[in-house]
């Protein structure tokens, strides 16, 4: 838990959220500005500021994010046509909240390079 960290006030309960999965490591909720017909953030229960700050501690979560996002693709029914797991890392990467997340989308074709 971290002060002023609006994914941990969400994993607190302290700010709503609509989940569509959660388990002991990680929640997934939907986009409140989704930029797919299906977009979801996955959103590790522990406080990591950035991609830069995992350690090797955080393997096992980090491989069962990818996990939990082909579960999630394949139970909302978007797997089998495709979809994309983003981490946004920093300023430049587009990262606008401190706390790790993977977007997951679906729901349409997407477009490579990505903007
Ligand atoms: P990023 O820019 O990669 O840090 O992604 C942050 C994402 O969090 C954006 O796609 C926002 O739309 C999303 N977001 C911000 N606040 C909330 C919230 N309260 N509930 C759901 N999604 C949120
Ligand atoms: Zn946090």
């Amino acid at each position: 838990m971290s002060d002023n960290c609006i994914f941990c006030k969400i994993i607190a309960g302290d700010i709503p959220a609509r989940y569509v999965y959660e388990d002991e490591l990680v929640l997934v909720l939907e986009d409140i500005n989704p930029q797919a017909p299906h977009h979801y953030l996955i959103v590790p229960r522990k406080h990591i500021r950035t991609t830069l700050d995992l350690t090797t501690a955080d393997n096992e979560l980090i491989g069962h994010v990818f996990q939990v996002a082909g579960k999630v693709a394949h139970d909302v029914g978007f797997a089998d046509d495709g979809f994309r797991v983003i981490n946004n890392c920093n300023e430049a990467g587009g990262q606008t909240v401190w706390h790790i997340h993977f977007h997951l989308l679906g729901g349409r074709d997407m477009t490579w390079p990505p903007g």
